[in-house]
């Protein structure tokens, strides 16, 4: 990497370290010409994973689509991002270990993703259900909706 302070085109990396559960590393380096210190943070990004989707097409798996996916119903809600990054982090870590053969499913993702903003926010929670969960299983939307309000159940019960 080139120096940010005399531009040297050789830095030495002096110490590597594993941070936020193993799936960043922080490299410090130093310009062996000025001595200028800095670091480097490098994030996993998952790159062979295909998403099998509802209406049998296929595509790369994205980050930045899962992102937005959950920044959408966390509009206006309070979480900071640092703690959006570790959910997103958390759910990736699920999704590789739910993948078969590098594969997994559209609706696997939902259910990962939900089960996540369920613990981070009730709200957002129940927005992302509404929103991507009633395109595919109207069955399954009211489903997540009666395990979250265990009162709602009551409703939906025969009288006598
Ligand atoms: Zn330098």
């Amino acid at each position: 990497m080139r120096c940010l302070s005399c531009h040297t085109e050789d830095t030495r990396v002096i110490d590597t370290r594993v941070i936020e559960d193993g799936s960043t590393i922080r490299r410090r380096r130093e310009c062996p010409s000025c001595h200028f210190r800095y670091s480097t943070i490098e994030e996993i990004e998952i790159l062979t994973l295909t998403v099998d989707k509802v209406n049998g097409t296929q595509e790369a798996y994205d980050k930045e689509k899962l992102v937005r996916s959950l920044k959408l119903p966390l509009q206006k809600r309070p979480i900071s991002p640092e703690r959006l990054k570790r959910v997103v982090q958390q759910i990736e870590q699920e999704i590789q270990a739910k993948a078969r053969k590098d594969h997994i499913s559209t609706t696997t993702i939902g259910e990962i993703a939900m089960k996540y903003l369920r613990k981070l926010d009730k709200v957002a929670y129940i927005r992302f259900a509404s929103v991507y969960r009633s395109f595919e299983d109207v069955d399954e939307f009211a489903d997540a909706l009666k395990k979250l309000s265990p009162k709602q159940r009551k409703y939906g019960k025969k009288k006598g």
